[in-house]
């Protein structure tokens, strides 16, 4: 009803004037009648139209067109006899100030336009006729009626303008957090890839952690896997930081807020499984403001990376298991094979020597039905234990079998080998070894034979038998002793032996 009748009424004050101006020789009260008639039954059905059938605005505002101009004209004429050029201008004024300002500031003003209309009138007519008050009341209330009128329509359309802006803002939001979301997907499933692609990832940690500080938009950020029970860093990766702020980080992981002298690196818990704690760094203030999302991210991530370090650790341990004697701990003789493989061939391209000590424990068998085999084992580890403390740090010991064992000697000649083994021979001699009881008061001796590459070993098979042929000779003469290669007739004395014996032959 409201947007019927208003404009139907502005129609009624604008025509009034461009007719009556034309018209004021007519002053016709048929005409004038016809016209309220009109102006009535229009703004009726406008009421009806919107309030009962709730018909659409636009809709009543075409039906009412033609009704509303036909009044309009037959007013203007009804009333035809105005001269009043300012009008429209007036109008316009109060209009300007009717839609320009809040409410209760546009009502004042355009009151105020619309009363120094009627004094100006008033004000002019002192001295001639007396103005018809009628009309000038009816005017005057025509001006702030349209101001307010054409007010309330800018207002709405501002703020329906303003609805719009913001519902514009919200759905940018939304978009911008869409696309986040789908790079954050995206992200997890590359990082899930790259993970997963390896099992011995040392560098994939440092990959996948730029694409999280990325997608989250971190200049920095390290990660620890922890395992709590053993107060060990299982893993760690870092992005964006110098290896000093990482260091210091993984020594003060805490999760909690920490400061690191001028930067303020943080550390907060990601993830807690079982004994497993993921750790996640980064500059305090942006740990702070992560959002619901990024947590989840980076909880994605940190599950990922916790079951690729377990299967990292397994296949690590799988790998150690392999090259391991499981009694001693030692290297067992697939990895003394392969070292020793690798150590001939740096000695051949530097022009170094190398030594290989092959030893057997004396009369084991003996010390095994004496004490029983569970002694024996305990023996043979403790055997393993001297024999490693005899030697130093670049020099390998394996066990190559039973109670045999081998000894690598890299960059070592022959009298370095000789003394090597005297050394061992005389540490394992002295050495309390326990019985049954776990007295320690047993003696263990052993024969050790070696040979040396290039010479007279020039290659792994002649440097396997001459040893080996060696600690045979040291048996053969007493036992306990350190026996070098044999002499070119020495060795046509043991063409018994064919074969180079495999482990645990002698
Ligand atoms: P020799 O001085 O000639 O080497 O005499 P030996 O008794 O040491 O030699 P032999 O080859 O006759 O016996 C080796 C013994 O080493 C037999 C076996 O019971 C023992 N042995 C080998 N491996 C193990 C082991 O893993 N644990 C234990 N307890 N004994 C082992
Ligand atoms: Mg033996
Ligand atoms: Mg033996």
């Amino acid at each position: 009803m409201a947007a019927a009748s208003r404009i139907a009424v502005a129609t009624i004050f604008v025509s009034i004037y461009a007719f009556g101006g034309l018209r004021t020789d007519l002053p016709a009260s048929e005409l004038l009648v016809g016209g309220l008639v009109i102006l009535v039954l229009a703004a009726s059905f406008g009421a009806v139209a919107l309030l009962v059938i709730r018909m659409a605005p636009r809709r009543v505002l075409r039906l009412l067109l033609i009704p509303d101009l036909l009044c309009a004209m037959l007013l203007v004429a009804g009333t035809g006899m105005l001269v009043d050029p300012l009008y429209p201008w007036m109008i316009g004024l109060a209009m300007i100030y009717g839609a320009g300002l809040a409410l209760r500031e546009s009502a004042f003003f355009t009151v105020l336009v619309a009363l120094s209309y009627a004094a100006g009138h008033l004000f002019g007519h002192v001295g001639h006729t007396p103005p018809d008050y009628a009309l000038l009341a009816f005017k005057t209330l025509a001006i702030i009626v349209t101001a307010m009128m054409v007010g309330d329509v800018s207002r709405r359309q501002a703020q329906r303008e303003m609805r719009l802006r913001q519902s514009q803002r919200h759905y940018h939001e939304l978009n911008d957090r869409l696309s986040r979301r789908l790079s954050e997907l995206r992200a997890i499933s590359e990082i899930t890839e790259i993970i997963h692609s390896t099992l011995d990832f040392e560098q994939v940690g440092n990959l996948v952690l730029e694409i999280v500080s990325k997608v989250i938009d971190l200049p920095a950020s390290a990660l620890f896997v922890i395992d709590k029970r053993r107060d060990e860093t299982l893993y760690s990766a870092s992005f964006g930081i110098t290896p000093e702020v990482r260091k210091r980080t993984a020594d003060s992981y805490e999760p909690r807020m920490q400061p690191h002298g001028e930067d303020t690196f943080a550390c907060t818990t990601i993830l807690e499984r079982g004994t497993i704690l993921v750790v996640f760094c980064a500059s305090g203030e942006r740990l702070e403001h992560l959002v619901a999302e990024d947590r989840l991210l980076l909880t994605a991530v940190a599950n990922d990376l916790t079951i690729a370090v377990e299967n990292s650790e397994l296949y690590k341990l799988t790998k150690r298991m392999a090259i391991t004697d499981e009694l001693t701990g030692l290297n067992n003789y697939r990895f003394m094979l392969q070292r020793l493989d690798d150590e001939i061939e740096r000695a051949r391209r530097f022009g170094r020597t190398l030594s290989l000590l092959m030893l057997d424990a004396d009369d084991f068998k003996l010390f095994n039905d004496t004490h029983g085999h569970v002694a024996g084992d305990v023996a043979l580890s403790e055997l393993a234990h001297v024999m490693q403390s005899a030697v130093r740090d670049i020099d390998v010991v394996c066990r190559y079998g039973g109670e045999e064992f081998a000894v690598l000697l890299p960059e070592t000649d022959a009298d370095g080998a000789f003394v090597a083994a005297e050394k061992m021979r005389e540490a394992i001699s002295s050495h309390a070894f326990a019985d049954a009881d776990g007295h320690k008061d047993q003696r263990i001796t052993v024969s050790i034979g070696f040979s040396t590459f290039p010479h007279p070993a020039p290659d792994r098979e002649a440097l396997l038998r001459q040893a080996d042929d060696a600690l045979y000779a040291a048996k053969r003469t007493g036992r306990n002793r350190v026996r070098a290669p044999l002499a070119q007739s020495d060795s046509s004395q043991e063409e018994g032996r064919a074969e180079r014996r495999k482990p645990g032959d002698i």
